[in-house]
């Protein structure tokens, strides 16, 4: 057994002192003293206690592309961001498109990983979009389906692969990308492409597939999850498209609400990613969005690359950034000391709001749920520093900024995950 003292627990949007014992996987009991011999105890003097963190969606390359980052360093860095729960997607070597594909991954996850993984299975073969993945032997093993990393260009493909989820009781997690109106473009179609004389990928490159997705959706009675939305046109096509009843979440990534294009100083492969940072515009809509209810969740899209694929130019590096070490601080620093967002909004929007969309029994502090917990530093300041991620990859373009709120220590299933001992 192990018992944390002392921690400051969110309830009803007041922060109260209790005390948690856990039992093997569980909460057992949650109380203001809890007195008890012969268990292991952690004082957390006053820190704060969270739900573990869940992020639906993250790259953890493996199996195909350990070079850029492995499940082991992956999950250490996912747990030292306060994760307990994430799910990789499926554009791996080989794609989780079958059982036996998928099988290999599960086994590394088993293998390698401190936290709970759980993947997507692609919704095309191969995520070439030419033909279904094998949903019925995957569905009881995966969480959601996806072709993350490019969008489903094919409408009827769409349409029926909405069907089959629907059926299977999955979500549809699309990435929305109209190949045809990429461009050859490597950050947003705006006023800093012309400056920095780079092409640039239009905003409709995404909208124009969320309108034509949330219509199928409609039809099809789908759970339709939109990927990392980042234009001010897919969160109104998305507020409509909830006003009308029709079955849509929605998940944003810390960077798309904390930069815009105006941030990129140099086209440099660090300040790449996939949908670009749009404009100023754009990320408020963004942040209305979070406000507003719109935007459901907050998810990473970690992305680890090799040094050597994003120390480029910006058109000739990989699109991505990494993402799990630095998501609540981030948060916490830019719209929660700013007074933009409540720490209940955030902490909400990685944990519980995630668990409710999805359906799934975790995101909760509460007697009986599993002991995923993160306990957090608000005041501790750290400085973004790259060569101390525990995740491969260093493809960050917020190195050296000062961030507050700092996981302390993370707890998957009642295992301690992450601990930083000189906070603790
Ligand atoms: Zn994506």
């Amino acid at each position: 057994m192990l018992l944390l003292k002392n921690g400051k627990l969110l309830e009803g949007g007041k922060l109260i002192t209790k005390d948690i014992l856990i039992d093997n996987k569980n909460i057992i009991a949650i109380e203001e003293h809890i007195e008890k011999e012969n268990v292991e105890i952690i004082d957390l003097k006053g820190k704060f206690v969270f739900p573990g963190f869940i992020d639906v969606h993250v790259h953890w390359r493996e199996p195909g592309f350990s070079h850029k980052e492995t499940i082991y360093n992956a999950s250490r860095a996912a747990a030292r961001g306060g994760f307990t729960t994430v799910m990789p997607m499926p554009n791996l070597n080989p794609v989780p498109d079958t059982y036996d594909n998928l099988k290999i991954q599960l086994d590394l996850i088993e293998r390698d990983s401190v936290i709970r993984a759980l993947p997507y299975g692609s919704i095309t073969k191969g995520e070439l979009g030419e033909d279904y993945a094998e949903f019925d032997e995957l569905a009881n093993h995966v969480f959601a389906f996806s072709d993350d990393g490019r969008g489903v260009q094919n409408a009827n493909m769409m349409y029926q692969s909405m069907k089959i989820a629907a059926k299977l009781n999955k979500a549809i997690v699309a990435h929305c990308e109209d190949n045809s109106l990429i461009l050859g473009g490597c950050m947003h179609c705006g006023k800093r492409s012309k400056e920095l004389n780079q092409k640039g990928i239009p905003s409709v490159c995404e909208s124009v597939q969320i309108a034509r997705d949330v219509l199928l959706a409609e039809d099809t009675g789908c759970h339709y999850h939109v990927c990392h939305v980042s234009t001010k046109e897919s969160i109104r096509i998305i507020r409509e498209a909830k006003k009308a009843g029709i079955n849509v979440t929605c998940e944003v990534c810390p960077h798309h609400l904390i930069s815009d294009e105006n941030d990129i100083v140099e086209a440099t492969g660090m300040w790449k990613m996939n949908p670009p940072l749009r404009s100023t515009e754009d990320r408020q809509a963004l942040i209305a969005g979070v406000l507003d209810g719109t935007i459901d969740i907050i998810a990473t899209d970690h992305a680890p690359h090799a040094t050597y694929e994003k120390e480029l130019p910006m058109a000739e590096s990989a699109f991505g950034i990494v993402g799990s070490e630095t998501a609540f601080a981030q948060l916490y620093t830019y719209f929660v000391k700013t007074g933009i967002f409540t720490l209940e909004q955030v902490i909400n929007m990685m944990s519980r709001k995630v668990s409710e969309i999805f359906d799934l029994p975790y995101g909760k502090l509460e007697v009986g749920s599993f002991a995923d917990i993160v306990v957090i530093d608000l005041d501790k300041k750290e400085t973004i520093d790259p060569n101390k991620f525990l995740s491969k990859g260093r493809n960050t373009p917020y190195a050296g900024e000062e961030v507050y709120g700092i996981p302390v220590l993370t707890l998957c299933e009642g295992n301690i995950v992450y601990q930083d001992n000189d906070s603790l």
